[in-house]
């Protein structure tokens, strides 16, 4: 049996599975604020997917995980995140293997996310396609010829750090005018709080007054046609239109897939992103790409993360 975590910046989720795929257990919980917390709920949540099925830890070969942050795939380590700062060169792979005494594997969750979709997901029907996960920030897979790329240690299609404005918001990285400080589930937050006071009467107003306001209820409220969420909503596809024009011209995929917390909101989010690259991107790569939301957000990047547990296990003891 192996089982795939996937950590967010809200919640964990984890399944345990056997080596086809089925799905055995699922079990979730929040994401605490610090790297000692995070080991240990990752470690009840192990403990909690092999009760579940009255098995014992000894049955699991492996476990994959995708982490939110640089990763360097080799040592195990999260090289830096920037939504959980306490993961700094943190040997993430060596505590939970000297914990549960089983081989942990450590991806980029962005990465399993994409294997999920390549795996079980809306990705099984292209050859060529991307993956972008929207959530507190921004990232990316990409499968060419029907392989994962993750470039030569794990890092690769940062997407969320593209910069698309050179004089922009300084972003956590280092850099400025970074996708994800336009884009995702946090920038729609900040939109909002920044242009409540032009906007008294929106039904959000109370929400920023009282300090609740969440990408959710923002989406909420745009589904409700509260004119100023879905200003919000529309400004954010906006800038993703813009950063997803740039992946297709220089990839020519047949697909986008959208994953991570705000796909949820893929039917407000992706006409507006379909409008912004029909009129960015280059005549004879924009026309035929498909947008789709990932198959099933709170299974298939852990799905992904046991994938990837499976085939590196069955590598070692080829
Ligand atoms: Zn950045």
């Amino acid at each position: 049996m192996f089982v795939g975590i996937d950590i967010g910046g809200t919640n964990i989720k984890g399944i345990l599975t056997d080596k086809s795929g089925k799905i055995l257990s699922f079990r979730e919980t929040e994401t605490p604020d610090n790297s000692r917390d995070i080991d240990q709920a990752i470690f009840n949540l192990i403990e909690n997917l092999a009760t579940s099925v009255s098995v014992s830890k000894i049955d699991i070969e492996a476990a994959g995980i995708g982490a939110a942050g640089t990763i360097d795939r080799a040592k195990g380590t999260v090289i830096a995140s920037p939504n959980i700062p306490s993961w700094k060169n943190y040997p993430l792979s060596k505590n939970l293997e000297k914990k549960t005494g089983i081989r942990i594997f450590l991806e980029n969750d962005a990465t399993v996310a994409c294997v999920g979709g390549w795996w079980q997901g809306n990705g099984t029907k292209f050859k060529n396609w991307i993956m972008v996960t929207l959530g507190t920030g921004i990232g990316g897979g990409v499968v060419i010829d029907n392989k994962i790329y993750t470039g030569q240690s794990g890092s690769s299609m940062e997407i969320g750090h593209m910069t698309i404005n050179t004089d922009g918001r300084e972003c956590s990285c280092g850099n400025r005018g970074c996708l994800e400080q336009y884009a995702s589930a946090s920038a729609l937050v900040r939109y909002v709080k920044e242009n409540i006071n032009k906007n008294k009467n929106s039904s959000l107003y109370q929400y920023v007054k009282d300090g609740s306001v969440t990408a959710k209820i923002i989406h909420d409220e745009a589904l409700n046609k509260d004119d100023f969420a879905v200003e919000a909503m529309t400004d954010i596809a906006t800038y993703l239109g813009v950063g997803i024009a740039n992946l297709v011209n220089i990839f020519n995929p047949e697909a986008v897939i959208l994953g991570g917390g705000l796909s949820q909101a893929h039917k407000m989010i992706i006409p507006v992103v379909k409008n912004v690259v029909k009129e960015r991107a280059l005549s004879g790569l924009k026309e035929k790409v498909k947008y789709l939301p990932i198959k099933d957000q709170s299974k298939i990047p852990a799905l992904g993360a046991a994938k990837i547990a499976i085939d590196r296990y069955n590598f070692e003891n080829r």
